[in-house]
């Protein structure tokens, strides 16, 4: 199968084509994000223009660049949500004109499952296995007992680790998004502030970051108020202990409960070095089989919304031409 792909859910315009399910034929990316920094975030209103204004080139580009017909192409897949309602919007609105227009299905997938099954990319999935989702609004497990068959046993009961990221980075005197900056700092730091980890119940799969981002906030504000220099460096490498261990942990724990056969690390946050350092050598400690997909298919793409769509597009699950972007849509309505 040829699959054309299209997402539009927060600030990256991206246009895929993918052979199979796995195999990129192109994967054009307009990121937005020189446009939201001025604003420190993402400004919905602003995001929505954006994508309007990229999203024909970028499927021009995307055709050309995998070198295929418009004709050729299976079916039309797009992200119908979560994500900015007006976003989601255009993406919606350009996928249906061209199933329309080329008379080909359309369907609509969930972002979080694009994010997941990304790593069919990276190779064939086995399973049981286990998701664990780090990115900008997200931070779950998800024990996948079969293909498609998403069961939520863990999410965060307040900030999403990638936000949690992109505050501690705001405080510490850097651009959004932060992600990338604190995980460099705290590489290079050769100290680490002590931080609280946050387990929450002994059983519970579930996360919290909100108090340990507020421990950030305060130590920088009292470096500030005694005068003192604030320690970046040391607080950067505190904070990135603290959340990796609490992922890394929690994610094993889940992975020997359901009995995964392996363990996938999808979303923005799984571009993070020191998260994937850890992640590593705890599973290779634990003989469990590791897949984390190239930086590219981490944070927002189009190709990872083809990954899944081909698996609905396998079993038939087209979409009518009704379709509607829906922000809210969850992860089991796929
Ligand atoms: P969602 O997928 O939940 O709808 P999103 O699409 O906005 O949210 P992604 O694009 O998947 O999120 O990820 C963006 C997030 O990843 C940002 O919060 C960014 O700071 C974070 N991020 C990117 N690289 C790194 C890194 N190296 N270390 C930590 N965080 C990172
Ligand atoms: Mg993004
Ligand atoms: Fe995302």
């Amino acid at each position: 199968s040829l699959i054309l792909a299209i997402e539009t859910s927060c600030d990256e315009t991206s246009v895929a084509v993918v052979r199979d399910g796995h195999e990129v034929l192109s994967n054009v990316i307009a990121s937005q994000i020189e446009t939201h920094q001025s604003f420190g975030g993402v400004v919905p209103e602003v995001a929505s223009r954006k994508h309007v204004e990229n999203i024909t080139l970028s499927i021009q580009e995307a055709v050309q660049l995998a070198g295929v017909k418009l004709q050729e192409l299976s079916c039309i897949a797009v992200t119908q949500g979560p994500g900015l309602v007006g976003a989601l919007l255009v993406g919606v609105v350009a996928a249906k004109s061209l199933a329309l227009a080329l008379d080909k299905p359309l369907i609509g997938t969930h972002h979080i499952a694009g994010h997941i099954y990304a790593n069919r990319i990276v190779s064939p999935l086995e399973y049981p296995c286990m998701a664990l989702v780090v990115s900008g609004g997200h931070t779950e497990l998800v024990d996948l007992q079969e293909e498609g068959d998403f069961r939520l046993i863990g999410r965060t009961r307040d900030d999403a680790v990638g936000e949690a990221y992109d505050k501690v980075a705001r405080a510490l005197g850097f651009p959004y998004p932060g992600g990338p900056h604190v995980d460099k700092l705290a590489l290079e730091a050769s100290e680490a502030v002590e931080l609280p980890r946050v387990w929450l119940e002994p059983d519970s799969y579930d996360f919290s970051f909100s108090g340990l981002k507020s421990a950030v906030l305060n130590a920088v504000n009292q470096s500030k108020m005694r005068g003192e220099d604030v320690q970046t460096a040391a607080i950067a490498k505190g904070f990135q202990d603290s959340v990796t261990e609490v992922l890394v942990e929690k994610a094993i724990r889940a992975v020997k409960e359901f009995g995964s056969q392996q363990l996938l690390l999808c979303g923005g946050v799984a571009a993070n070095r020191g998260l994937r350092q850890r992640l590593s050598a705890r599973c290779e400690q634990e003989g469990i089989p590791l897949l984390i997909p190239p930086h590219v298919y981490c944070t927002d793409n189009a190709a990872m919304i083809a990954a899944a769509a081909h698996l609905k597009w396998k079993q038939g699950a087209v979409s009518g031409l009704d379709l509607k972007a829906d922000p809210q849509l969850k992860l089991e309505e796929w």
